[in-house]
């Protein structure tokens, strides 16, 4: 049987006033009961002070046991809604002595489904049977709508609750409420501080570790930085020492990076950015018109530079460059090129000092063939001279005679004229066989001897802009021979044919040197050149001593070689070719005999001096 509010009011009415005549029959009961009633109520009172900073659970249990130690309860229970802190929802005390009456769980059960689900009835009161005992049932709420929970007093007494009774288990669960919220708020609060602290100790953990990341980031960091650091010196260092310097040019913005090397090269101001101009007005005027071509090639994005540019310095110097760029696009697109300069100035003069003494080398071969040449005409010739001398001498002294001795003076005249004819017939030879002495006989890898020739040739070559081509035939035997004097005839053909070469402008100045195998175990070496040619009438002029068409030239060059191939037992000769230009070769014999000296002046030995002291002693 349920109550509601107002019936609940007028059934504590009518016990109230039914109280009020017991009491006034028995007095002395009354104030017993009431003394009784205040202390049950001080011991409520006291319990907050008690629960202060309790658990859910132990402010239950404390509130049972305290309903059950001052009231005459059969049982006591308490239902929590949504317990927190993993108190138990249900909770229910029986006094020893009624435990085979009331089992805990099957009340549980029974005041479960009691109470029902509707936290709209807040005070229930009845009277039911629970197993075979009739109870008096009463609730009360915790909180206005049980939002803590209920809790329900149960005695198989009629009268239960006593106005004293449902004051006191009003007040406890009051005091229950107030405890039990601020548990509540307490374990929450805990709950909260705690999920905070391990938020907090999470957070932390997690900043530790990124801290640590950072470290190792930051060390990590400061060692790549070291390293690069480390690298740009080494780079800065092998720049400097190969006096190489690298730029970039961002086409788009003309913006142009140089390397510091590159800074010292050009000599421009280290603090300045490098503009387009600085650069175009350091290049030489001559070459203005290649850079500019080049950097039309680069703004059209013809990739892969390689050409060599002179500077002018400001005090009048000029530095050669050697430069080697390509273009590429950045992430946008945008095109770039970059690349490395070369200082190549002292290389370039040391080159030029090569080749000027080189020149020197070859000029003073030529006199000293000359030379040779010369001593060898006035050793060879004196003799007969002065057998002339002696018997012209001779020839005075006999027609001085008295009387002149006109038949020895005959005599020593024809004599005379023998010994002309003989140093003539001396001077004729010593011109189609000059030597200068014997020839070193050596094994000659004419292939070789050639390449060593062109590497000495090379830089007077590149000056003349001559575009030279070998054929050197791999299957060629040795030959023996004095490989000075054989290198010192290629040399000659060389730089006769790139000079024929440099008055040429219309057309390649194109050079072809190559060796093959000739008829008759022989070797062969060719130089054709495209240059100014020659007349073929004239071709065996150009053989002669001291035939020359240009301005400082002995005409010397290509009669010394032919008296060297000769000595070779070879051949030298020249040809027009088809088209502009001219062909020298020479074919020498393998050997063994090589080079002797059977035909050199040395052996050629005139009789003159026996025959001048023959005319001294016989005059004429
Ligand atoms: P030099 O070169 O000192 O004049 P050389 O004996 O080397 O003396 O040459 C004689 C001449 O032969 C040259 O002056 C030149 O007129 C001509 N000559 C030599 N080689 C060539 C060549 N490759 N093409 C055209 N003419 C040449």
């Amino acid at each position: 049987m349920n109550f509601a509010n107002g019936e609940l009011g007028r059934l504590r009415h009518a016990r109230w006033r039914s109280n009020m005549e017991v009491s006034l029959e028995h007095p002395a009961e009354e104030i017993k009961r009431l003394q009784r009633c205040i202390n049950d109520l001080v011991s409520l009172l006291a319990l907050p002070a008690m629960w202060s900073g309790s658990k859910p659970y132990d402010i239950v249990h404390t509130l049972l046991d305290s309903l059950l130690r001052l009231l005459d309860l059969d049982f006591v229970y308490v239902s929590l809604t949504n317990p927190v802190d993993a108190a138990p929802s249900e909770t229910v005390r029986v006094p020893q002595s009624q435990e085979q009456l009331f089992r805990p769980r099957e009340l549980c059960t029974f005041l479960n489904r009691w109470l029902g689900d509707d936290p709209q009835k807040r005070y229930l009161q009845e009277r039911s049977h629970i197993g075979d005992e009739e109870v008096s049932l009463a609730s009360w709420p915790l909180g206005v709508q049980r939002e803590i929970g209920v809790i329900v007093a149960g005695s198989r007494r009629a009268d239960f609750p006593r106005d004293t009774e449902a004051l006191l288990l009003g007040i406890a669960a009051n005091q229950a409420l107030i405890g039990l919220q601020q548990g509540r708020l307490l374990t929450e609060q805990k709950r909260v501080a705690d999920e905070l602290d391990q938020r907090v100790g999470q957070r932390t953990a997690e900043l530790a570790a990124a801290n640590e990341g950072l470290r190792m980031e930051v060390a990590e960091r400061r060692r790549a930085e070291e390293a690069l650091k480390r690298s740009e010196a080494f780079l800065a260092e092998g720049q400097r020492l190969s006096l190489t310097g690298s730029f970039s040019w961002r086409l788009d913005t003309d913006e142009i990076t140089f390397s510091e090397e590159l800074y010292r090269i050009f000599e421009f101001d280290y603090d300045a950015p490098v503009m387009l101009e600085q650069i175009v007005a350091r290049v030489h005027p001559e070459d203005i018109p290649l850079l500019s071509e080049k950097m039309d090639l680069a703004r059209r994005n013809i990739n892969d530079h390689d050409y060599a540019i002179r500077l002018r310095m400001p005090d009048g110097r000029v530095k050669y460059l050697r430069t080697k760029s390509y273009g590429i696009r950045d992430r946008d697109g945008r095109l770039e090129h970059v690349g490395a300069i070369q200082d190549a100035t002292e290389h370039r003069l040391s080159e030029e000092a090569l080749a000027k003494v080189s020149s020197e080398l070859a000029h003073v071969a030529r006199v000293t063939s000359l030379g040779a040449l010369a001593a060898s005409i006035a050793h060879e010739v004196s003799q007969p001279l002065s057998g002339i001398i002696t018997n012209a001498c001779t020839c005075l002294r006999m027609l001085a005679a008295d009387p002149p001795n006109v038949d020895g003076a005959r005599e020593t005249v024809r004599r005379t004229i023998r010994d002309g004819n003989r140093a003539s017939e001396v001077i004729t030879r010593l011109r189609a066989l000059f030597s200068k002495k014997e020839a070193t006989i050596e094994s000659v890898d004419l292939n070789e001897a050639t390449r060593e020739v062109i590497a000495l040739s090379l830089s007077e070559l590149q000056r003349n802009r001559v575009i030279l081509r070998t054929e050197l035939a791999s299957d060629l035997p040795v030959v023996k021979g004095d490989r000075v004097q054989i290198q010192q005839v290629i040399l000659n053909l060389l730089r006769n044919a790139s000079e024929a070469l440099s008055a040429v402008d219309d057309r390649p100045r194109q050079l072809l040197i190559s060796t093959e195998r000739d008829e008759g175990d022989r070797v062969r070496l060719t130089v054709q050149d495209a240059g100014v040619g020659f007349d073929p009438q004239a071709a065996e002029r150009l053989f002669e001593a001291f035939y020359t068409t240009k301005n400082e030239s002995m005409g010397m060059g290509l009669s010394v070689s032919r008296s060297i191939i000769e000595n070779h037992h070879g051949r030298l000769w020249a040809a027009p070719n088809d088209g502009p230009g001219a062909t020298f070769s020479f074919s020498i014999p393998r050997g063994p005999e090589g080079v002797t000296g059977a035909r050199s002046l040395g052996t050629i030995r005139m009789p003159a001096a026996e025959d001048s002291e023959r005319a001294m002693g016989d005059p004429c």
